[in-house]
């Protein structure tokens, strides 16, 4: 013990001479450790100001509250979506096909919510189908042709209730004419995630490719001038394709519309996606069997 002892005070003395920080080598053996009252709590600081804490805001409810999107990788290649059509959406005593009444249309939102649907832009398929994208697990594209004031009237407030968003095809020349939406419209559309498309420039008969260039290429650019926003698909007025309109679309677009009772869609119809047309007087069993089963 004492050998011990005697080894350590050696060896203290040692350090001791060993260059600049000798003191604290002899401080640490040498000091006693007084204890330091660490109190159990950190002592709160007063502050100056005292802190309001704001009454919490009430977050706003949608009327219908949609789910959180899910989304899976799909594609590329084949995708099962269907593509609706509508033109006007309005309460009108009439037969015309094209007219469907807001309270059926409110029901066929309704369905497609509550089944689980959710809706995607043509753009966003023609992408899903060429590389792969994350789709919803049940996708729709709702179409509306024309560019018809009553789709931002009626239909654009009901399907902002069910967390919907549409694709426009406009035609150039109707644009903010009367009973045709305006440029602020289809602006506030956009920027809620409307896909704009084109639907040519005077709504012409493509069977006649006189005026392909102007219907078909002019169109594009003076929407996309217009309304400030990529105008990359077109819609085929009254779902007529030519060979000449064909190749003229696939020059200037990434993808096209037509009309078609398919659901599946693929490269082999990008430039005439099957689009089912509802019409004036669809009754709900109708509209489901136009769904995937
Ligand atoms: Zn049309």
């Amino acid at each position: 013990m004492l050998f011990r002892n005697v080894c350590l005070l050696i060896l203290l003395f040692m350090l001791a001479g060993c260059g600049p920080g000798q003191g604290n080598v002899i401080a640490l053996f040498m000091a006693t450790p007084t204890p330091t009252n660490v109190p159990a709590t950190a002592t709160p600081i007063p502050s100056a100001t005292p802190t309001f804490t704001p009454e919490p805001t009430a977050t706003p409810v949608p009327p219908s509250a949609t789910p959180t999107p899910v989304r899976v990788r799909t594609g590329p290649g084949e995708i099962i979506c269907p593509i609706l059509l509508y033109h006007r959406v309005d309460d009108l005593a009439t037969s015309n096909p094209y007219v469907i009444g807001i309270q059926d249309f409110r029901q066929q939102m309704q369905y497609l919510h509550d089944n689980g649907y959710q809706t995607i832009t043509v753009s966003e398929l023609v992408a899903a189908i060429n590389f792969g994208a994350d789709l919803p697990e049940k996708p729709v594209v709702i179409t509306f042709d024309d560019g018809d004031l009553s789709v931002y009237k009626n239909a654009y407030p009901i399907m902002v209730e069910y967390g919907f968003t549409g694709v426009a095809y406009l035609v150039g020349n109707y644009v903010g004419t009367s009973g045709y939406m305006d440029v602020d419209q289809l602006k506030a559309l956009a920027k809620s995630g409307w896909e704009m498309g084109s639907h040519t420039q005077g709504h012409a008969d493509l069977s006649n490719c006189r005026f392909c260039d102007q219907e078909i290429v002019y169109s594009k650019a003076y929407l996309a001038e217009k309304l400030g926003v990529e105008i990359n698909t077109f819609a085929f007025p009254f779902g007529i394709k030519t060979k000449k309109a064909m190749e003229t679309v696939i020059a200037n677009y990434k993808g096209a519309v037509g009309l078609g009772v398919f659901l599946n869609q693929g490269g082999y119809n990008l430039y005439y996606l099957w689009r089912r047309p509802i019409d004036n007087g669809t009754d709900m069993g109708t509209f489901i069997s136009y769904l995937p089963k």
